[in-house]
């Protein structure tokens, strides 16, 4: 029975480990120690490391992982990560028989060049694409390229359980609630996440479903988040890579 458990690693980081009894995978070690130490103590194999994309607080632990024992390192082929021995990209499947699970690669360009997600299980693994109630920065791609790539996310079922890089729900929340004031789903996520933070657990994951009906990021068609982009912008637009652009910008300077 495969379960997926966070490793957490600097001051909000999420190292998502899939495991079984004896076997595991890392998606994003941005830091070796805490993944050994969690190995260690649950006296677990590593067999497999994914990287979604190249910052090194998500690749930074790849090679002290791979100095106690080789494993295939995947991570995206158009992104600077010496330590990859699989890069992959779209259309890609990423199988870890010793888990007996299967991931589809998405790429997602936006936050980075050839940012990817992988997706199985029920599970999606986005590191800093979709965020709970939130989505990366646009570092590297265009506001467009980051639409499109959150779309995509978007499209896939309901019950998706959402396993970004980075406990920054409450953040997050805080921001979505100026630009979507009256939105019952978000608060009521806001409301399950202060009590999970209070007991010092994590707010993740959450389903994609929630996401729909919270992130203001996928919800750039809403007649509520595009009256909030005008207001900020002090214009009339409607489309809904502008108004995702106008509350990518907002957000970065509030
Ligand atoms: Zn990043």
């Amino acid at each position: 029975m495969l379960e997926i458990v966070p490793v957490k690693a600097f001051k909000d980081n999420y190292i998502w480990t899939l495991r079984s009894a004896t076997d595991a995978a890392v998606v994003d070690p941005g830091d070796a120690a805490p993944v050994k130490e969690y190995l260690a103590r649950e006296k677990l194999r590593l067999v497999a490391i994914l990287a979604t994309h190249h910052h090194p607080d998500h690749v930074g632990g790849v090679a002290g992982l791979l100095e106690e024992r080789r494993v295939p390192v995947y991570g995206p082929k158009d992104e600077p990560i010496p330590t990859l021995t699989h890069p992959v990209s779209e259309g890609d499947t990423v199988r870890i028989a010793e888990l007996a699970v299967s991931f589809k690669v998405l790429d997602i360009p936006g936050h980075t060049r050839a940012h990817v997600a992988y997706y199985g299980a029920d599970s999606l693994f986005c590191g800093d694409t979709l965020f709970a109630c939130g989505c990366g920065r646009v570092f590297e791609g265009t506001p467009e390229q980051m639409y499109a790539s959150l779309a995509k996310l978007a499209a896939l079922p309901d019950q998706t359980k959402v396993y970004c890089g980075h406990e920054y729900t409450l953040a997050n929340i805080g921001f979505a609630r100026k630009v979507d004031p009256d939105n019952a789903a978000l608060a009521a996520l806001e409301t399950r996440a202060r009590r999970l933070r209070e007991a010092g657990r994590p707010t993740l994951p959450t389903t994609l479903g929630e996401e729909r009906a919270a992130n203001p990021f996928l919800r750039c068609l809403e007649p509520a988040v595009i009256d909030s982009a005008n207001k900020y912008l002090g214009a009339r637009i409607a489309d809904p890579v502008r108004v995702f652009a106008a509350i990518r910008e907002w957000k970065n300077r509030s």
